[in-house]
């Protein structure tokens, strides 16, 4: 087995009784994560579960998630995590399109995940909480047998032999099924394989200098598959340890970071932001960071100069879950020079830049923007059960067409513009929402603020703001077209201003701009 299944059972004798994973006063060592995972293979195996199925987990950071997933690897089962922000039908969908056969999941969510499993394949679910009675049958529920089984997680365990089945994996193997964000869509269920995420965690090894004395602080859920195959699994590779906390509180982190000597955190911008304009920071001990991951956006310059000011610095990096998910990186070195970038290619990964008009013409000159189109053994080759979705996403020679648009600066440093969906084409004139909205959010009236393109007779396509305010801020549209003036071309300054009340978002907390298309301007 060389799948991912197997790291544990590699690292057994290695690390021994060091700490593997943390998770408030629990501490798991390497031989236990191991044989803990050894057994629920097993398990999962006297289950019914085979190689190639799907085998789904839902809840927030707690051990039973590693476990799940490297038993999973260990069966050669595909592992499915769900995010737990998902509404019941959200659920039910990824389920059923995984063809997930179990459901591992929290007692704290056993109402969605009943709900989400009806009428789909899972056949079993196992409930991580010592108070779940084994053995259980619901009668009642969808399955096989027209009942799902519902068990204890910890009887589960218990109840699968010792040694790691035998089970022949290779790197070519189905590992995860991840599905995006469905910021642009459905969401599309990437299909990972074990080599995938190997080649992930070297680059991440190679390009953020991991060492077995490495403490991982993981603040952002699992599920999310930036925190998973940035922070948690490389850690876990070389032997270091990982703390596992359920919900991000600035307060406990700050906490957490001084207890543990935490090495490094992974999170948004957003994220780092609430930790440097906490009152605890600046009597909080940071000394031992020495690895801030950051993505999903560019860093603000005040949060830079924040954590410049304790001697710290960010790599912020662009990429998504069919890369799993790491593209390029900015060696935080570089932070402050190339500010705005998104970095270098990893380091077995490569990136270009191609005009999506004129696909034969090369590879962009510096400065000019195109597509982003990325090649290396951490790009999916296909995605689960879209075979129209797999044939459109790859060029003619092989290279995955991100949907991003971006350029290379002479040094080959990447910026990243904006989706090709949400470009705007006004007169001509391409405009890049994602630079109108960072223009606007400047102003301290805005709470967040999304830029789209509605039709027009004259120009074809022109700018509209959506707007949510801060509670209790005042801002007319005037205001802010005058704030754009000077600042902005004349034809990206939005031609009208719609202010909302919420923000439609996704899951992962992006904006739905689909669903903003049908607002008419004015107050709603
Ligand atoms: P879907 O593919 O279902 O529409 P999604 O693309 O939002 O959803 P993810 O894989 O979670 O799903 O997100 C990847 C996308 O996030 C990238 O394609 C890019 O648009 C955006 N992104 C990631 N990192 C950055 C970054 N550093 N700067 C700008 N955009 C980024
Ligand atoms: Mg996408």
């Amino acid at each position: 087995n060389f799948g991912i299944g197997s790291w544990l059972q590699r690292r057994r004798p290695k690390s021994g009784t060091k700490t593997a994973v943390i998770t408030g006063d629990r501490e798991l060592s390497y031989v236990e994560l191991a044989d803990r995972s050894a057994r629920l293979a097993n398990a999962l195996r006297d289950r019914g579960v085979a190689k190639g199925d799907r085998v789904a987990y839902l809840g927030e950071n707690d051990p039973s998630f590693l476990e799940t997933l490297f038993a999973a690897g260990l069966a050669g089962a595909v592992f499915v995590p769900l995010n737990t922000r998902l509404a019941p039908p959200e659920i039910q969908f990824q389920l059923r399109d995984s063809g997930a056969v179990l459901l591992v999941h929290s007692a704290a969510l056993a109402e969605l995940a009943e709900r989400g499993s009806a009428g789909t394949a899972v056949g079993g679910r196992i409930v991580v909480d010592d108070s779940a009675v084994p053995g259980t049958t619901v009668p009642g529920k969808t399955g096989p047998d027209g009942g799902t089984v519902v068990e204890a997680f910890e009887a589960v365990i218990a109840s699968g032999a010792a040694l790691p089945p035998d089970e022949p994996v290779g790197l070519e193997d189905a590992a995860m099924i991840l599905y995006t964000s469905g910021t642009t869509g459905n969401p599309k269920g990437a299909l990972l394989t074990h080599g995938n995420i190997t080649w992930n965690c070297v680059n991440v090894l190679v390009d953020f200098d991991f060492a077995s004395t490495d403490v991982a602080l993981m603040i952002s859920p699992m599920f999310h598959v930036a925190s998973l195959d940035m922070g948690v699994l490389p850690t876990l590779l070389k032997g270091g340890t990982v703390v596992l906390e359920a919900k991000f509180d600035p307060r406990r982190t700050l906490e957490l970071i001084e207890r543990h000597r935490a090495t490094t955190i992974s999170g948004v911008p957003t994220t780092y932001q609430m930790l440097c304009e906490h009152p605890d920071w600046d009597t909080t001990d940071l000394s031992s960071l020495n690895k801030l991951t950051c993505g999903g956006s560019a860093v603000p310059l005040r949060v830079l100069e924040a954590y410049e000011r304790r001697g710290l610095r960010f790599s912020n990096g662009y990429g998504m879950t069919e890369t799993a998910p790491g593209a390029t990186t900015l060696p935080a070195a570089r932070s402050r020079d190339k500010a705005g970038s998104s970095g270098l290619p990893h380091f077995f990964t490569e990136v270009r830049v191609s005009d999506p008009l004129d696909p034969g013409a090369g590879p962009a000159a510096p400065g000019t923007v195109g597509e982003i189109q990325i090649k290396g053994p951490n790009v999916i080759h296909q995605y689960w059960n879209r075979p129209g979705a797999s044939a459109d996403s790859y060029t003619a020679d092989g290279w995955f067409k991100s949907g991003d648009m971006g350029y290379k600066d002479p040094d080959g440093f990447v910026f990243i513009s904006d989706r090709l969906k949400d470009m705007i084409i006004s007169g001509g004139e391409n405009i890049y929402p994602a630079e109108v909205e960072q223009a606007i959010a400047e102003l301290d009236a805005v709470g967040s603020v999304a830029v789209i393109g509605v039709p027009d007779e004259k120009w074809g396509e022109v700018p509209r703001a959506v707007v949510l305010l801060r509670e209790g801020a005042r801002l007319t549209e005037e205001q802010l077209r005058s704030h754009l003036e000077g600042r902005l071309a004349r034809y990206k300054i939005p031609k009208s201003v719609v202010f909302v009340a919420e923000m439609p978002r996704t899951a992962s907390g992006k904006i739905r701009k689909a669903d903003l298309r049908k607002l008419t301007p004015g107050h709603v």
